[in-house]
């Protein structure tokens, strides 16, 4: 504490460069600062520090095995997040001066760097914008961050005094009830698991918080409702979607898109009190989407395209700029190329000619080459026993395919299947329906030489993230907006960092063998293998492997060559 309190004696008001003889490690009395990267100025991104308790005196419990591990440390980092606001006054000086920062948290609980619980002590990761005057050191606040913040910080979300186990047990308990309950699900012959009671509509398009006033709380037909017992919330029951073609249906704004959203999210734990605690889908599950001005490379869509103009064969389709149907087809391919298990689509974002063609347009356009998707959902589950949930209101053909329809009134779910048969009983199918069978696309392998990181403005190469919905690689930045199960930007960090891991190894990889490998090295060394700066290994979280092939899939350079 001396030491660190001499140094910044000895620094306060040179330049701002002096303060990097502050970087090392301190013993502060009950736990340990490291500074791990001191900022240029007070303008650059902020310092990088760790703060390592001397002890870790919670119960073992808390952190026994890795997934209730990861859920501890999530729960730790969401106190430091509060404890942050309740102590740390914010910005004090020029540029980031004073502010103190922790990797912000999603809704979903995922592996992250921001902390790490081992037995015999707590870790956080965070970033202090060291304080300045203009571009000078300003000691005295310094002081302050340093030697009276961070160690309240550390008290109040650290240490057993300062946080409420029983809390911590509850998050820890929620999170392993829905992994077991994930996990029970190919079991029971489902694909998703809606609970009894489940708050689906968020606060707004732009918050993904639950919303407060006037929820639905989801209740399950009876026809679809399945009892299950969790090891520490006992009892639970709910709607189950099995396996096979499932159809939501109702008015617009009945809460379609809603229900389709929260089995999206399904795929991750969420924290309590989300209200979609006990919302699961197979970890495996793609929303996809069309996506059009997507840039496609060498994706084998002949499962849905057939020739296109010109002859083009679409076993082995590029293209810079593909149309609403084309960047859809691409999008299902890709999901299938890396491995899922459910596909979930939204009308609200799919292009039309891809979801359906009608008798008329079949006549009047003899030389369509694409199959609608309403012809491929019963193949896709024949042949590769990949399930469909799709949201329709408008188009009342996929009838005929579904195996069942869950009809949405006022937001309340009900079983439409015997009704929707007395339908097609009226309304027949007017052309038969081809049943046909898929089979998988082509795996592709990809051209690590292909992916230039650059010589940016300072001779770097970069691999990095753009918040949430972008990586910057070189001088390309690959957008992925359309990408919707991104959770949270460390997981977009962490994908950036695996491609220029990938790229840096060189050769020509196979794509899912590609992604799977790099996902199994960093759940066998954790994300801090990835990089960082000493100790500290910068803002990360877990990634699925459907979304660091969706990036790699979207860079616009990327070469491919046909698996043989
Ligand atoms: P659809 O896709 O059927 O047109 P949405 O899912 O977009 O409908 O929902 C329409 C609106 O209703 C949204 O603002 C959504 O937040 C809200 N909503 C959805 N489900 C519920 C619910 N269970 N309770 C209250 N509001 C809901
Ligand atoms: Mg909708």
């Amino acid at each position: 504490m001396r030491r660190l309190q001499a140094t910044l004696d000895r620094i306060d008001r040179k330049g701002y460069g002096a303060y990097r003889d502050l970087a090392g490690s301190y013993d502060l009395g009950s736990f340990t600062l490291f500074v791990d990267r001191v900022q240029r100025d007070p303008f650059a991104p902020p310092s990088l520090v760790r703060l390592r308790t001397e002890e870790n005196g919670f119960a073992p419990d808390l952190f026994e095995n890795p997934v209730r591990r990861v859920a501890f440390e999530d729960f730790l980092t969401r106190r430091v997040e509060e404890a942050i606001r309740g102590v740390v006054r914010g910005s004090r000086g020029s540029g980031g001066s004073g502010r103190v920062e922790v990797q912000r948290p999603s809704q979903v609980v995922l592996p992250r760097t921001a902390m790490v619980v081992k037995p015999d002590y707590v870790e956080a990761r965070l970033a202090v914008g060291l304080p300045a005057r203009g571009r000078t050191v300003d000691a005295r606040a310094a002081r302050t961050v340093l030697l009276e913040e961070l160690p309240e910080v550390a008290r109040r979300s650290l240490t057993p005094e300062g946080v409420r186990e029983g809390q911590a047990r509850g998050h820890v308990e929620t999170v392993e009830d829905a992994r077991y309950l994930r996990g029970l699900l190919p079991g029971l012959g489902l694909v998703a698991f809606v609970a009894d009671g489940a708050v689906l509509p968020r606060e707004s398009g732009a918050s993904d918080r639950p919303l407060r006033e006037g929820a639905v709380p989801f209740e399950s037909p009876e026809e679809f409702r399945v009892a299950l017992d969790l090891p520490n919330r006992g009892s639970l029951s709910g709607m189950g979607i099995p396996e096979g073609v499932t159809l939501v249906a109702g008015g617009g704004f009945h809460g379609k898109s809603t229900l389709l959203s929260a089995l999206s999210w399904g795929v991750y734990d969420h924290v309590p009190g989300d209200g979609r605690e006990y919302v699961v889908a197979r970890g495996d599950a793609v929303k996809v989407r069309a996506e059009d001005g997507r840039s496609i490379s060498g994706v084998d869509i002949s499962a849905m395209i057939g020739e296109l103009p010109g002859g083009r064969s679409t076993e082995d389709f590029s293209t810079p700029n593909a149309s609403g149907s084309t960047s859809q087809a691409a999008n299902i391919a890709e999901a299938l190329e890396v491995g899922t298990s459910l596909l979930l689509v939204d009308e609200d974002t799919s292009a039309t000619n891809f979801m359906i063609r009608d008798e008329r347009m079949r006549e009047l356009v003899r030389r369509e080459p694409i199959s609608p998707f309403i012809d491929l959902v019963r193949p896709l589950h024949r042949s590769l026993g990949v399930s469909t949930v799709v949201v329709v209101g408008g188009v009342g053909d996929y009838l005929d395919v579904a195996d069942r329809v869950i009809l949405l009134e006022d937001y309340a779910p009900s079983d439409a299947t015997p009704r929707a048969h007395e339908v097609t009983r009226v309304f027949p199918p007017r052309a038969p329906l081809a049943e046909r069978a898929v089979r998988p696309p082509r795996g592709r392998r990809i051209l690590a030489s292909s992916v230039d990181l650059g010589r940016g403005g300072r001779g770097r190469e970069t691999a990095r993230s753009r918040g949430l919905h972008a990586v910057e690689l070189g001088r390309e930045r690959v957008d992925l907006s359309s990408v919707e199960q991104l959770a949270e930007a460390g997981q977009t960090e962490a994908v950036a960092r695996l491609i220029g891991r990938f790229v840096a190894a060189g050769g020509v990889r196979e794509m899912r063998g590609l992604v799977e490998e790099a996902l199994a090295t960093v759940s066998k060394g954790g994300l801090g293998e990835l990089g960082g700066f000493r100790g500290h290994p910068g803002e990360m979280s877990l990634p699925r492997a459907q979304e660091v092939a969706a990036a790699i899939n979207r860079i616009r350079s990327i070469r491919v060559v046909p698996d043989t």
